[in-house]
């Protein structure tokens, strides 16, 4: 007899989504979380492209919300549970997480991304001394200085409007000299006055004291290098998914993301992806809800003998 129908892992979007309908669907679900439900779309300010709230949303209220309706169908939240390891032997279906074991009729798999770094000398050094991957939690420490963003995708546009409101000057300092970004944020930041576009530039080095205090670029179609006065750096340069506890058990695309079926099932029975995790093209909050129902009602299929 396993402890549970159905075990959750990772409580972001996803995740909360598949509990609230698991549970709703009264079946008895756990959703383990390494830290407090969250997420990167905790981090976020403010969420203008979730609907149902015309006037945007924190990501954190967001997330309290889906945490509180999850709670309210029943749904074990256990935190600060880091799961190592899956096992999968005949039928059952058992989660490790330190001394813990669980054994689930069905899993859910949604615990997301982590942002990448950059892999250059000085940023383990200053990291938390001038170096942060998310604006939105330490964007404040940084009131009229300058500061640069590194990336040209959603998470550093996003990150550059939100610093042009706190600091005095915003660099974004992109490899490139087009932007991955939505539209919408590209014509922001290009409309803001504080902020500034360095093109075609990467940083070879941080550097300082105590924090950081300069950033060597590099332009890389003309080769010349330059120093560039800075009190902070933020980089955006996107994300890895958090796979590592299941490779080997599930297929796996060339970046580590969860290959699925329409269903959110992945290639082993009885075990679904759903969210950032999972291989798409489009990671969004939206569509991390998506999946949390796609991936609750297989699995509910799944545990009835009907997928
Ligand atoms: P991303 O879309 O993968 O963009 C990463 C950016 O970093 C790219 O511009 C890339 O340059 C650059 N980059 C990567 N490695 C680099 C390196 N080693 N050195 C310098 N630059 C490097 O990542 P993201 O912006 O974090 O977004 C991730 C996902 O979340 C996307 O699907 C995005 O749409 C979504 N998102 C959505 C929202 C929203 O809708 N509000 C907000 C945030 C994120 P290249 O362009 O040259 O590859």
């Amino acid at each position: 007899m396993d402890d549970y129908h159905v075990i959750v892992i990772g409580g972001g979007p996803a995740g909360l989504t598949a509990g609230i309908y698991t549970s709703r669907a009264h079946l008895k679900t756990l959703l383990l979380e390494s830290m407090i439900p969250s997420g990167q779309a905790y981090m976020a300010e403010r969420i203008e492209n979730y609907p149902g709230f015309p006037d945007g949303i924190s990501g954190r209220e967001l997330i309290e919300r889906f945490t509180q309706q999850a709670s309210r169908f029943g749904l074990d939240i256990q935190q600060f549970t880091p799961v190592d390891k899956v096992e999968v032997i005949k039928d059952t279906r058992t989660v490790i997480a330190g001394d813990k074991k669980f054994s689930a009729s069905a899993l859910i798999i949604a615990t997301g991304a982590k942002w990448n770094q950059l892999g250059i000398p000085g940023e383990e050094e200053f990291s938390g001394k001038g170096i942060s991957y998310c604006a939105t939690c330490d964007g404040a420490f940084f009131k009229d200085q300058a500061v640069a963003v590194v990336g040209g995708g959603d998470t550093a546009l996003e990150d550059a409007l939100y610093l042009s409101r706190i600091a005095e000057k915003v660099y974004i300092i992109h490899r490139r000299d087009q932007l991955r970004a939505q539209k919408i944020l590209q014509r922001k930041a290009l409309e803001e006055p504080n902020i500034e576009f360095v093109w075609d530039t990467v940083v070879n080095e941080i550097k300082g004291e105590d924090a950081v205090k300069t950033l060597l670029l590099e332009n890389v179609k003309k080769a010349k290098q330059r120093e560039l006065a800075v009190g902070g750096v933020f980089i955006a340069v996107g994300q890895k998914p958090n796979s590592d506890f299941v490779r080997g058990l599930v297929e796996l695309d060339d970046k580590n993301y969860i290959i699925t079926d329409q269903n959110c099932a992945t290639t082993v029975a009885g075990i679904f992806a759903a969210g950032d995790i999972r291989q798409k093209d489009l990671r969004q909050i939206s569509t991390a809800v998506g999946d949390g129902a796609l991936a609750a009602a297989a699995a509910e299929r799944f545990i009835e003998g009907t997928l």
